[in-house]
């Protein structure tokens, strides 16, 4: 084989066009995968809605599982094994070089020379770059992570955007088992905080969502859940009138923003992860932080030990009836049209293509 078939994005208005793709020649440090799952993430949905800016032509897609084809030298796991044709992985969404200031200081996610999958415009060295084609081409810096045997691509494929984005939330806000926690917003990474919270121990959880199948789905995973007219009265009465140590939002609404700071208690800290597309300003009042000893920390994307740790917790501890119940569909690449529709309609947690099963 010496192609791979592409789902190529031009535009909002122009849409997708079904290509054949030549299979790049591998460097060194590179890999080629051949792509068995990729999920629809709310990002790629805003990108292909035109609320968010991508070059084009573009592959988007970034959520995705695969098998290794080759590689172009000796490339080495994250667990230190090395990868072989066969070998089942997902990888980080970008690069990383590893020895730039940001990378050293922790942030590699941000790193100066970062390249993300499902995001970057099609170029002759790097056009298999994104989740939407049948093979995708891994740069040197990705961090690529093994999947164990029996761990189904519905699960592995929202790994390296939801469940990591989510494990990155809870390690830089410092969740503790003993900590009370409020998730806003119960689409895919909030459902997936509430069942990492509690495989962490976290025992009293409270969930906020606007849709009440999203909240049930909360109440499955051992979330007390309400909607956002009754959430602070659940938190308020639970709490004997503390409020939480921890909340998190991944809606990315600002009246949901603005009530998780008013149900923190004293020295709580607020993570803010949906908040990924642009929206008017908040009303903070600057003494209510420092008289109620509180911090904010904003988590974008994730380190590679962070999609270790997310792979570790769906083959452990996900309940793989219900994760497998969240994400919907097995669309091949001809069908991206009808799938995009499946996810802006009926809204599941996520959509699936399975590129191999693509009509020609
Ligand atoms: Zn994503
Ligand atoms: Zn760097």
């Amino acid at each position: 084989m010496t192609s791979a078939t592409a789902a190529v994005w031009h535009g909002p208005g122009a849409g997708f066009e079904l290509a054949e793709v030549p299979l790049p020649d591998l460097a060194e440090g590179e890999v080629l995968v051949r792509t068995t799952a990729v999920t629809l993430c709310g990002s790629d949905l805003h990108t292909i809605a035109g609320d968010r800016d991508t070059d084009v032509p573009t592959v988007l897609g970034h959520e995705m599982a695969g098998e290794v084809v080759a590689t172009g030298s000796d490339v080495l796991a994250e667990d230190g094994a090395p990868l072989v044709p066969g070998s089942r992985v997902t990888w980080t969404i970008g690069t990383s070089c590893g020895h730039c200031a940001r990378c050293r200081r922790g942030f590699p996610q941000k790193c100066v020379a970062v390249r993300k999958y499902g995001h970057a415009k099609m170029s002759g060295e790097w056009a298999l770059n994104g989740g939407l084609a049948t093979h995708c081409h891994l740069l040197a810096g990705t961090g690529v992570v093994t999947v164990p045997a029996g761990l189904p691509d519905a699960l592995v494929a929202p790994a390296n955007c939801a469940t990591a984005t989510v494990v990155s939330a809870v390690r830089q806000v410092g969740v503790a088992g003993h900590d009370t926690v409020l998730v806003s917003g119960c689409g895919m990474l909030g459902l997936t905080a509430i069942s990492y919270l509690r495989s962490i121990g976290v025992s009293e959880v409270y969930a906020c969502d606007v849709d009440l199948d999203r909240r049930r789905l909360a109440a499955t995973l051992g979330a007390h859940s309400a909607g956002p007219a009754a959430i602070r009265t659940l938190v308020l009465d639970r709490t004997a009138g503390e409020g939480v140590a921890v909340a998190l939002d991944f809606s990315g609404s600002n009246a949901a923003v603005h009530a998780d700071l008013g149900l923190l208690a004293i020295g709580g800290r607020l993570g803010l992860v949906g908040s990924v597309f642009p929206t008017p300003g908040l009303d903070l009042v600057p003494e209510n932080l420092v008289r109620r000893l509180l911090s904010i920390t904003g988590v974008h994307n994730y380190a590679a030990p962070d999609l270790v740790e997310a792979v570790r917790f769906l083959d452990r501890y996900a309940d793989r009836a219900l994760f497998g119940s969240f994400v919907t569909g097995s669309y091949g690449l001809d069908r991206i049209t009808d799938a995009v529709a499946h996810a802006v309609d009926e809204r599941p947690p996520r959509v699936m293509l399975t590129p191999e099963t693509t009509r020609k």
